[in-house]
């Protein structure tokens, strides 16, 4: 190891705005050596982001961890929104945390709470490095002619208006895992990652670079995920507003919290959604079809994108658990080379495998995400270079 650095370990932080996780990794054998979350801030004992830190640090020094330790070589904070300003990871300095805070309008939800969890990291430990790890940086290689939405490009420029993508952390880790499975450098595979949890997306990786991916200036574009519409007519809006009366406000919550799988049957989770198609439940049926429906169209557009597909990778809690969405989403495509072996797809496991049959020419695969691995390596690549 460069002698930059003293210790091995990593502290990674997920700052969110109600909730504080995190994972301290030894990055000298990728070993887990502690994780947690504090959840309910703003509420009760835990008053705000500092006091939630404080207990992070309170919890890992009682297990002998704590952030004075030398063996503490650095943190990494996951970050979700870059903008075009930042495409790789980031040591943190005061102009950075300044860049960070202007990209605030691009992402209200998250990105506050991603900056005041550094400002409180920092304040604890100054002397310490701390890298962001930006959610957008692995789509920052996509062309102009995916990034660019058709609009007047004056107005899209001074307003930052364009397609960024997010999950990059666990598409940049799930595509790369994806090429170890089959034995492959990830600079000969082209392949579909579909990260489907609460929020989902999909991008087309060729070669280990992003080219494509479902999400664009938000989180909101894209798959039907569990409380997020994706995809719709952007007229739809206008239509709420001036029809249905709605503010701007009402809408923006509609579509980020009470659309996607929710919307369409009251469920966003999709084992409820599975057991009450069991029992023929007509809505859960209809929210499963659009679902469905929608993560086809993508398999056959990033197809169309990559030209050649190797691999289609499922991550994420229901890609990782789902047998019945893994099925549904890759029926009847003998003519895309995709075949999907029933017994396999059907076994549970928690380390990356295939599911396809030996003569699928496209192999399919499940690939457990570790966006906390994936920041920790990019963290202490950064500090230790
Ligand atoms: P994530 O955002 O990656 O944590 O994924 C969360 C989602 O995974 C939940 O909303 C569930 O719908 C889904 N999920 C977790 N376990 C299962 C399972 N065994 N079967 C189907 N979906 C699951």
């Amino acid at each position: 190891m460069n002698g930059s650095v003293n210790g091995s370990r990593v502290l990674v932080l997920n700052s969110g705005s109600s909730s504080v996780k995190y994972q301290l990794l030894d990055m000298a054998d990728g070993s887990r050596l502690a994780s947690g979350i504090v959840e309910r801030i703003g509420e009760g004992p835990v008053a705000d982001h500092s006091a939630a830190l404080k207990q992070v640090a309170e919890e890992l020094a009682a297990r002998g961890l704590g952030l004075d330790s030398p063996e503490l070589a650095a943190v990494g904070h996951r970050v979700v929104h870059g903008g075009t300003r930042f495409t790789e990871p980031t040591l943190i300095t005061d102009e950075v945390v300044e860049e960070i805070e202007k990209l605030v309008p691009l992402a209200p939800l998250h990105n506050p709470a991603n900056v005041t969890g550094i400002k409180v990291a920092r304040a604890l430990r100054p002397d310490l490095p701390q890298v962001a790890v930006f959610d957008t940086a692995f789509h920052a290689t996509m062309p102009e002619e995916a990034a660019r939405y058709a609009i007047e490009r004056e107005t899209a420029d001074r307003y930052g208006v364009r397609r960024y993508g997010f999950h990059g952390t666990s598409h940049a880790y799930v595509s790369r895992a994806t090429a170890a499975l089959l034995g492959r450098d990830v600079s000969e595979v082209n392949t579909i990652v579909l990260h489907l949890g609460n929020g989902a997306s999909a991008s087309a990786v060729r070669g280990g670079v992003c080219v494509d991916t479902s999400m664009g200036l938000t989180p909101l574009e894209g798959l039907v995920m569990g409380t997020r519409s994706g995809d719709l007519d952007p007229a739809a809006i206008f239509h709420l507003a001036r029809v249905g009366g709605m503010s701007i406000d009402e809408i923006d919550t509609l579509l980020n919290k009470r659309s996607g799988l929710l919307g369409l049957c009251g469920d966003n989770d999709m084992r409820e959604i599975g057991r009450r198609m069991g029992e023929s439940d007509p809505a859960a049926q209809l929210a499963f079809d659009v679902y469905i429906h929608r993560l086809r169209k993508y398999v056959g557009a990033y197809t169309a994108v990559l030209g050649r597909v190797d691999a289609i990778a499922f991550t994420a809690g229901v890609g990782e658990n789902s047998a019945a969405v893994r099925e549904a989403a890759m029926r009847g495509l003998p003519a895309f080379g995709i075949e999907v072996d029933a017994v396999r797809n059907a076994v549970r496991g928690a380390s990356a495998r295939l599911i396809s049959t030996e003569a699928s020419r496209v192999a399919v695969a499940v690939v457990p995400t570790d966006e906390e691995l994936e920041i920790a390596s990019q963290t202490f690549e950064l500090v230790a270079a």
